[in-house]
């Protein structure tokens, strides 16, 4: 089995590959934490990290047969995380920055729990940072964009499917940031950061336009969208949703805003300031439907 390793902290069409891969193939991706496993105990703040090495990520990969106009799929088969992890408040991070101190904690990750205190709870290992290469300007690893990147969604974990718009040859996908565990919003702009290996497998559907990542659960579409404000990621989201639904369903656009607004959720990947001074990213999804076909085919 070929093992990607970090070896990037940029997306970027200049990015060499480190990895051919054919649609089908199974491939591990193995990552460090989000701060280059430079946390070793909680006598840390996040100001002792050199900063200029956070969001390492594994790859890229260069999927084979992919071209512009394309979309890479991404199947997660498995996350499997180490033992522990680290999670800290970070200086004016936060809606109540003001009120807390700078703090490190290391989290325990036993058999599938995370010991925090005196609770513990079952973990859901995800993946913060995935995507492909812009064609564009190089992205760094950090932010989220129409590429992929830091989308921070916690549904793109084990046994979801991503979509990602193919924008130069190859697509160029590379992935890191994994988190044990996150809540929706990632408040304090950490989850329980982890290094881990991530077993997908890559695929490939020729000529279909998609302009924001897509994750696919077991019952749900989302569209990821990122950006400044609120409104212009739910603008964004709603826009792209509405373009995907129109064939399969068949229904004009003032039918589809009304569903939209009954079976459509608009919900918070990570929007935490000044973490992410210049994007937010949410999701919008809807259930999958026994009636309709599948939206990206
Ligand atoms: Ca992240
Ligand atoms: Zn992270």
């Amino acid at each position: 089995m070929q093992v990607i390793k970090d070896s990037v902290l940029t997306f970027s069409k200049n990015n060499k590959p480190i990895a051919y891969a054919k649609p089908g193939k199974i491939l591990t991706f193995e990552t460090m934490d989000c701060f280059a496993n430079q946390f070793r105990s909680e006598e840390q703040v996040v100001d002792d990290l050199d900063l200029t090495k956070a969001n390492p990520a594994a790859g890229p990969v260069y999927i084979e047969g992919s071209e512009p106009g394309d979309i890479a799929v991404v199947d997660i088969l498995d996350i499997e995380v180490e033992k522990a992890g680290f999670a800290c408040t970070m200086g004016g991070t936060g809606p109540l920055a003001d009120q807390f101190k700078v703090r490190t904690r290391m989290i325990p990750v036993k058999n599938g729990v995370a010991h925090f205190n005196d609770v513990t709870w079952l973990v859901s290992p995800m993946i913060g940072v995935i995507g492909t290469a812009p064609d564009g300007e190089d992205m760094p690893c950090g932010v989220a964009g129409s590429h992929g990147g830091n989308m921070d969604s916690k549904l793109i974990k084990k046994g979801a499917r991503v979509y990602l718009p193919v924008r130069v040859a190859g697509g160029l996908l590379q992935l890191g940031d994994l988190h044990a565990s996150m809540g929706d919003g990632e408040l304090c702009g950490t989850g329980i950061e982890i290094p881990g290996k991530v077993l997908v497998r890559v695929g490939l559907i020729k000529g279909f336009e998609l302009n924001w990542p897509v994750t696919e659960t077991f019952d749900r579409w989302y569209v990821n969208t990122s950006g400044p404000s609120y409104d212009v990621c739910l603008y964004e989201a709603a826009k792209e949703i509405c373009r995907l639904m129109k064939p399969v369903y068949r229904w004009d656009e003032s039918d589809i805003q009304i569903y939209l607004s009954l079976q459509g959720d608009m919900e918070v990947n990570q929007a935490v300031r000044p973490f992410s001074a210049d994007f937010m990213t949410f999701r919008l999804g809807i259930p999958k439907r026994a009636e309709k076909a599948p939206l990206i085919y």
